[in-house]
């Protein structure tokens, strides 16, 4: 059976690459009909944000894809939150130990300082702990076997660290990038074991995934350089034979394609970078989420689906359950995907106008109430049709249909002094005229056509006029067609704001 899962670490907010992986993990599992794990990485606990777990949950519950096992929703597999599952690291810590592929240091921060500068001092481009260096070091390679027994007797702080052979050449096969291949010596001997007692990030998760059977790791690109000692740790746990395969999702790049895309960038630009609002428990700041912006979860998902996958022909809306069923590794690209707002408009801009008046009119209805203001359930929906191809978030319903509602107290001047002259007031008058003498039911051909009679006895044009007329009943230059808003508005309320409008 086919298991994948999510690991983050709550370390803050989940940001729009986290809900990326989350997302390709769910629909993979999905596709191949296996199981969705969500696992709490939370062994680093000076890094640990309180509210950052229940994020993670409401996020993927926003988004309709939430795990199968999770700490809140158990398996048999759990505890779910590596916190929880403490007790359990070191026996695999000692395992390695005994069979040689690990070791105890006692070396003191200041002694680790030391050993940096040295190495800088000699020019050494990335000083690190390994299979050269740790012979000059304090660890039970290098001290004699008494002392170790004496210095771990008495309680003195250590570390446990992997041994990474010195000629070693490490390879994977990434679904995505085919095969890696890592020399040994350009790896550290990375800490296992903290002094807390606590497992490090890599210990933890290769532990967790064999022990929880893990068959498939999708993650970010930014674990990359982890995986060939995850290899190596698989290898010296004795565990080849299930060794999950890795697939590690290109970088998502910022708008302009220079680099990873970052919080930073979010704020410059004014988009969205979670899926929903953040309030940081340090400083209290509230960092905009996708949710709280007007994006609908359909349309955000759809929008993240793109961002490194795509189905190979030219379709684009996609809904969860088609995702699942044209989703595949093989169509997810190696290189960094730009991301650009603009494209997760777009989905949400066809995600709204694919819904009925009905459904836009209870956004709009919603808005109208929050103004402590009422409108009929009818006349909201006949609003939401003309405005709705200028939306592209719920809220836009009624900034663009309020005037419809609410007749303007001023006019756009830019355009007045353009576009109003007497003209406009002649024809005007004539169709004020008209409209209090017409008793037939107003549609908005009738509006139309009482219009055009207005124009042709005066003899104006309309078409010169048609902007001024615009601004006299809706108090700007520019929105949805007129007939329809005149049609909505009523007779008497148009005859109201043409007589406004002329004072
Ligand atoms: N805890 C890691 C993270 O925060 C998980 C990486 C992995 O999936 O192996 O992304």
């Amino acid at each position: 059976e086919v298991r994948v899962r999510f690991a983050p670490s709550p370390t803050g907010a989940l940001h729009i690459g986290g809900v990326r992986t989350a997302l390709y993990n769910y629909l993979f599992a999905r596709k191949m009909g296996g199981k969705f794990l969500l696992r709490i990485e939370d062994t680093d606990q000076n890094r640990f944000v309180p509210g950052a777990e229940e994020y993670i949950k409401e996020s993927l519950n926003w988004l309709g894809i939430a795990p199968d096992e999770s700490p809140w929703n158990p398996g048999d597999c759990g505890p779910y939150r590596q916190s929880e599952r403490k007790p359990m690291y070191m026996q695999y810590a000692m395992d390695l130990i005994e069979k040689g592929h690990a070791y105890y240091a006692f070396d003191t921060p200041d002694e680790l300082d030391a050993m940096r500068e040295r190495l800088t001092a000699a020019r050494v481009v990335s000083p690190q702990y390994n299979s050269i260096t740790r012979t000059q070091m304090k660890n039970s390679l290098t001290l004699p076997e008494d002392e170790v027994k004496e210095r771990l007797a008495s309680g003195e702080p250590y570390v446990i660290r992997v041994k990474i052979p010195r000629k070693e050449e490490v390879r994977l096969n990434d679904m995505i990038r085919g095969w890696v291949l890592v020399h040994s010596n350009s790896l550290d001997d990375k800490v296992l074991m903290k002094s807390d007692g606590m497992p490090t990030y890599h210990l933890a998760n290769i532990v967790d995934d064999h022990l929880m059977k893990i068959t498939h790791v999708i993650r970010g690109e930014e674990w990359l350089p982890s995986a060939p000692l995850h290899v190596l740790l698989y290898k010296y746990f004795g565990w080849e034979d299930t060794m999950p395969q890795f697939a590690h999702l290109p970088l998502l790049l910022k708008p302009d394609g220079n680099g990873k895309l970052s919080k930073r960038d979010a704020e410059k630009h004014g988009f969205p970078i979670f899926p929903l609002d953040w309030s940081d428990p340090n400083t209290g700041d509230i960092v905009a989420g996708f949710r709280e912006a007007g994006y609908l979860p359909d349309a955000f998902l759809n929008f993240l689906s793109f961002l490194g996958w795509n189905p190979g022909d030219h379709r684009e809306l996609f809904t969860l359950e088609e995702l699942v069923e044209a989703f595949s590794v093989e169509r997810i690209g190696k290189s960094g995907t730009k991301f650009d707002i603009n494209k997760a408009k777009w989905f949400n801009e066809q995600y709204l106008r694919a819904k009925t008046d009905e459904e836009l009119a209870a956004y709009l209805i919603a808005d109208v109430e929050k103004e402590g203001l009422t409108v009929e359930a009818s006349k909201a929906a006949q609003i939401a049709h003309v405005v709705k191809e200028r939306a592209t978030f719920p809220a836009d319903l009624w900034k663009e249909g309020r005037f419809m509602l609410i007749a303007p107290s001023q006019f756009d001047q830019d355009i007045a002094s353009k576009k109003w002259n007497t003209d406009t007031e002649t024809v005007l008058g004539t169709y004020r005229e008209k409209l209090l003498q017409f008793s037939g039911e107003f549609t908005p051909e009738n509006a139309k056509s009482l219009l055009e009679a207005a124009s042709e006895e005066n003899g104006i044009k309309l078409g010169k006029i048609m902007q001024a007329i615009r601004l006299a009943v809706t108090g700007v230059g520019a929105g949805p067609e007129l007939m329809p808003v005149f049609n909505i508005i009523g007779k008497e309320e148009l005859i109201k704001r043409i007589s406004f409008a002329l004072e």
